[in-house]
């Protein structure tokens, strides 16, 4: 296909970084593989703009997979930012901030009595997994087609996010030990877990799930699922797992805990709690948590882990996502939504919205999409057309038909316009598409 606008300096830059790191990004989406055309390099990011380095101006619906929701170089996280480098950027000893942080996520989020800082979502879901391993002495792992909790090689099988991006079975390097002991299931099918735990019951260290699944699109759990997951780990003894690294923060000030109530035993967050800088955690039960060195045996470290700039980022976010934070991403996130659809109904283009608090995506299928299977029978090419008449109209999305849709609390009418007059463009060369 021809591309609405060229990128002649984005593409310079693409071509140089392809000489010296593979496939020129050091994210695999970020490459443009499913949607093709030149990867854009952003130069700077403003509330909800993000300028690339030919200097064209986008409304960003990425908000770096979800990190950004007070919008880019929000003056509070850059002034913290300053005031933590100042003082020195890494000590390898404790540091007030961690407390303070730490305290901010056990007030936030009930079932959290402890947790413990890391750099990243995958290390924050490796580090729970093998701490519920620890903790139970067992060794199977229960995870979701669809479901992405980072590169984690127990968790790479029929993972979500780049990998089904890029229609990898199953990525070389893993090894068949280190994936045998995980058992993959279809999503939101309650009566396979039951039957797994049948089984296997005695070996089923954990089930871990994405609190509401948006790495192969954005597909909410159904009434009950997460619930019968956490009843069923309770009756043999598993732990259950809740993976809040997308969710966390994002979809309401506690998470997908706070809009759904379901209690697990450990959650994962990340993106939105470092403020745009690396900072995840994983926490929940004291009693599970306790066994995490050094005030238990199960062995976890990181060098960088409750850095001082990271974790003054994260904490001056937090505190500027109130209620009213929420409630704005709600509606825009329902208004972006309705515009699309619209658009898209209006030039007869099948498709489905699938939301998950404020998460949401469209696929472009006439059936409803509640797993991995459904997920991936959407005509993709359609979304490669949507895609790029977006973007030669100023408007960034996800690269990839299998991601979420993001907004921020600085995306405001001005937004909402560009997208209502780029819209109907795009939605006819979807229609366009055979
Ligand atoms: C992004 C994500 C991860 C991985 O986090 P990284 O910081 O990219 O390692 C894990 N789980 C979920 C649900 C995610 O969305």
């Amino acid at each position: 296909m021809t591309y609405p606008y060229e990128a002649p300096a984005s593409q310079a830059l693409f071509d140089r970084a392809a000489a010296v790191t593979p496939g020129g990004v050091n994210s695999p989406v970020r490459a443009f593989g499913a949607v093709g055309g030149t990867p854009r390099f952003m130069v700077s990011g403003r509330g909800p703009y993000l300028t690339d380095a030919d200097g064209r101006e986008y409304v960003d619906l990425v908000c770096s997979w979800g990190p950004m929701i007070l919008g880019h170089a929000h003056p509070a996280v850059v002034d913290a930012i300053r005031a933590a480098a100042g003082h020195g950027t890494s000590f390898g000893t404790p540091s007030p901030g961690e407390v303070e942080l730490a305290e901010e996520i056990v007030a936030r989020v009930d079932p959290v009595e402890q947790v413990r800082l890391v750099s990243s979502g995958t290390e924050a879901t490796m580090s729970a997994l093998r701490l519920a391993r620890g903790f139970t002495g067992r060794s199977k792992v229960v995870k979701f087609a669809g479901c992405y909790h980072g590169h984690v090689d127990a968790l790479l099988a029929s993972a979500g996010s780049g990998v089904v991006t890029f229609g990898l079975p199953d990525t070389p390097g893993v090894t068949g030990a280190s994936a045998a002991d995980t058992i993959v299931l279809p999503y939101n099918d309650l009566a396979l877990v039951a039957a797994a735990f049948e089984e296997h019951g005695d070996q089923i260290a954990c089930v871990i799930t994405e609190a509401a699944a948006a790495n192969m699109g954005v597909v909410p759990p159904l009434p009950g699922f997460n619930a019968g997951l956490q009843s069923l780990c309770a009756q043999y003894g598993a732990l259950f797992i809740s993976d809040e690294v997308m969710t966390g923060f994002r979809v309401s000030r506690s998470g997908w805990f706070g809009i759904e109530g379901v209690v697990p035993d450990l959650m994962t967050f990340g993106k939105v709690m470092g403020g745009g800088l690396p900072a995840a955690a994983f926490g929940g039960r004291r009693d599970v948590m306790s066994h995490l060195a050094p005030a238990g045996p199960v062995y976890q470290a990181g060098t960088l882990s409750g850095n001082p700039v990271a974790v003054a980022a994260g904490l001056a976010q937090l505190r500027h996502c109130t209620d009213d934070v929420y409630a704005h991403v709600d509606r825009t996130a329902a208004t972006v939504a309705r515009l699309v659809s619209e658009a898209l109904e209006k030039e007869g283009v099948e498709h489905r919205v699938n939301t998950a608090g404020s998460l949401f995506g469209v696929f472009f299928c006439d059936h409803a999409v509640v797993d991995f299977a459904t997920a991936t029978s959407q005509n993709v090419l359609r979304y490669k057309a949507f895609f790029h008449e977006m973007l030669a109209r100023g408007v960034y999305l996800p690269p990839s038909a299998y991601e979420a849709w993001f907004v921020g609390a600085t995306h405001d009418d001005a937004v909402l316009e560009r997208i209502a007059e780029a819209a109907p463009h795009a939605a006819r060369a979807a229609a366009d598409v055979a």
